[in-house]
């Protein structure tokens, strides 16, 4: 699409150029599953006009962004059963950024997951409870036990190994 971005891998990845997993497409974005996952699931949102860093977006792509942030982050949470969502930008050098092209992060979030967790967990509204939310009295006893009985399968925190694409995309498609 825009000269600086022809030998961007990643503008050739949004505009179908270089084969990926695609959860969403749409005129200015593509959101594909990302080959080296934090957790399962984990969705790279893609401008396909080329931009290196958040600043250098259009105000056009920088609302988009936004609204598919909150459209891929509901979802994670319907279509795969998990309690959150990070979202994340590296934006520059200093910040972690190693890829040409801004992408945004959008990472599916367990109890429990080890990945980065600044504070102890909340439960905060709008977000679905942890599996043994509210089973403080029991979980010394029957830990395991209580998840099961109580959490359909599909809704356990630990979403399977090999996501199911149809779970998000139905969702966003619906
Ligand atoms: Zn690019």
């Amino acid at each position: 699409m825009a000269e600086e971005g022809q030998d961007c891998i990643f503008c050739q990845i949004a505009n179908g150029q270089v084969p990926a997993k695609k959860v969403y497409e749409d005129a200015s974005f593509m959101a594909v599953l990302d080959i080296n996952p934090a957790n399962p699931g984990h969705v790279l949102i893609l401008p396909k006009a080329h931009a290196s860093v958040y600043p250098q977006l259009s105000e056009g792509d920088s609302s988009g962004v936004g609204i598919l942030c909150k459209k891929i982050s509901l979802a994670m949470i319907q279509g795969l059963g998990v309690q959150g969502t990070t979202i994340f930008v590296a934006n520059g050098g200093v910040a972690g950024q190693r890829a040409p092209h801004l992408i945004v992060h959008v990472i599916p979030r367990m109890q429990d997951d080890k990945l980065f967790q600044p504070h102890p967990v909340t439960p905060v509204d709008g977000m679905p409870d942890a599996p043994d939310e509210g089973k403080d009295d029991k979980d010394d006893k029957d830990d395991d036990e209580g998840e099961k009985k109580d959490t359909p399968p599909d809704k356990q925190a630990a979403p399977p190994k090999d996501v199911d694409l149809d779970a998000i995309t139905a969702v966003l498609d619906g």
